[in-house]
């Protein structure tokens, strides 16, 4: 430790959702933001704990970018760096090395990012993994996928994607190479870079989000979260309500799968999340698992309210290399409450002229957040771009039936206005 209030530098971090500089006051640790190259941070009114600003150009010039942190690091040291940005994992495990601070390393970390590599550890591990095959620029859709044998209906997806992006489900051999190409234009310019593809079994079964701290590789599963049933053919996120209502043996099958993942992607420290799906409802089969708290902090949110556990104040104390204030025990934190996420959907494309209901949900005693993402004016692109969802809703709640009628008043109340979209935002 290099001072008596330990550093941490925190990549990409959105300075309008409040958890993670709460949690770095709470744990009492210094913040060096870098700043995401979309939200100009002012300097003079800087997030809690936040104490210098590190503008720097990780996605483009990531060999600059650890040149820089390695200057800073030997002018003023710091002893951690974190990212809840998931193209970033990489990144931060590989200036966390070169640094010599607390990480994953780089290996697991890109382990855990590459859908294909992470399906073929937890198939080597034994874990369920949904039949799947390689699809790289030059291979032919529908000769790679008949030679797999894979049967329809089957999801294709980036490699390397993230919030559902280009994610889509195919039903039949007819209509697979339009969908290929549509998910490689959409993923072509994203953190993808031209990776490829991957396609697999379409997973029949509601979903599940599983938020996890793992301390010298003891896993403790926080809280498992019900995230809704999507049947494609594109994914958008629809709820997050948690402690989910599981039967005591499928519960335990989750967190047997969710322990034995962990091990097999070589994640022994720091915050996980990890979404999944239960085939044929009551089988764990894992969607992905990132090396990061989930949600840009939701996840925190969610497992500090069902747990009474501060996810993100212990995950930063052990991103610096303190312990943990409380002892994580490998296996399953009864919950103590409820919490949800109410993903409020776009419901259309075109210019947003007026999101209603939003102001009423906010003065809700249950209400704690009403995380605003789009306004209007902003254009809401078709399917399957993704322009990002309108807003997040975060409740606390006493039980999860009190949860659910919560959300199903939202889903009554809330409700966006377009203004049709002119040619030039849908050329399609
Ligand atoms: P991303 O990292 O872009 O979020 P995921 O692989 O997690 O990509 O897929 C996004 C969503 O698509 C999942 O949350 C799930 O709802 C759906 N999905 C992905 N793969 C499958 C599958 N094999 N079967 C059923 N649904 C799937």
């Amino acid at each position: 430790m290099t001072a008596s209030r330990p550093t941490l530098v925190l990549l990409h971090q959105r300075v309008g959702l409040p958890w993670l500089f709460d949690a770095a006051v709470r744990a009492g640790i210094d913040l060096v933001l870098v700043p995401r190259p979309d939200e100009q941070v002012d300097p003079d009114r800087l997030p809690p704990a936040v104490v210098e600003l590190l503008p720097l150009d990780v996605a483009g010039d990531p060999a600059g970018a650890l040149k820089t942190l390695r200057e800073r690091h030997e002018a003023t040291p710091f002893d951690g760096i974190a990212t809840l940005y998931d193209p970033f994992v990489p990144f931060a495990a590989d200036a966390a090395e070169l640094l010599a601070l607390p990480g994953i390393g780089p290996t697991v970390a890109r382990n855990a990012q590459d859908k294909r590599i992470m399906r073929e550890r937890l198939a080597e591990a034994g874990l369920n993994v949904p039949r799947f095959v390689r699809l790289d620029p030059a291979d032919d859709p529908a000769g790679t996928v008949a030679e797999a044998g894979l049967t329809f209906p089957v999801v294709v997806k980036p490699a390397l994607g993230m919030s559902s992006l280009g994610v889509t489900r195919v039903d039949s051999a007819d209509a697979l190479g339009a969908v290929v190409t549509e998910v490689r234009r959409v993923s072509a310019g994203t953190a993808d870079k031209g990776a490829g593809l991957l396609v697999e079994e379409y997973l029949d079964g509601p979903e599940f989000a599983v938020e996890s701290l793992v301390h010298e590789g003891r896993v403790q599963v926080l809280s498992i979260g019900f995230k809704g049933d999507p049947r494609g053919p594109y994914f958008e996120e629809t709820v997050y309500r948690a402690p989910a209502a599981l039967p005591e043996a499928v519960r335990a099958d989750v967190v047997r799968e969710v322990i034995a993942a962990h091990a097999a992607l070589g994640i022994t420290l720091g915050p996980t999340h990890t979404e999944l799906r239960l085939r044929g409802g009551s089988t764990p089969y894992l969607l992905e698992m990132g090396a990061r708290i989930g949600g840009s902090g939701v996840s925190h949110y969610i497992a500090e309210n069902v747990t009474g556990v501060d996810l993100a104040g212990e995950a930063l104390r052990i991103a610096v290399g303190l312990p943990p204030t409380h002892t994580v025990e490998q296996g399953f934190t009864e919950p103590v409450a409820a919490s949800a996420n109410y993903i409020v959907p776009c419901g259309g494309h075109g210019t947003i002229t007026a999101l209603h209901g939003l102001d009423e949900a906010e003065a809700d005693p249950r209400v704690d957040h009403v995380v605003r993402m789009l306004a209007p004016g902003d254009v809401v692109r078709p399917y399957p771009d993704f322009t990002g969802y309108p807003a997040f809703i975060l409740s606390r709640h006493r039980d999860l039936t009190e949860a659910e009628e919560f959300h199903s008043h939202l889903e009554s109340a809330i409700r966006i206005d377009y203004a049709p979209a002119t040619s030039e935002e849908n050329p399609s």
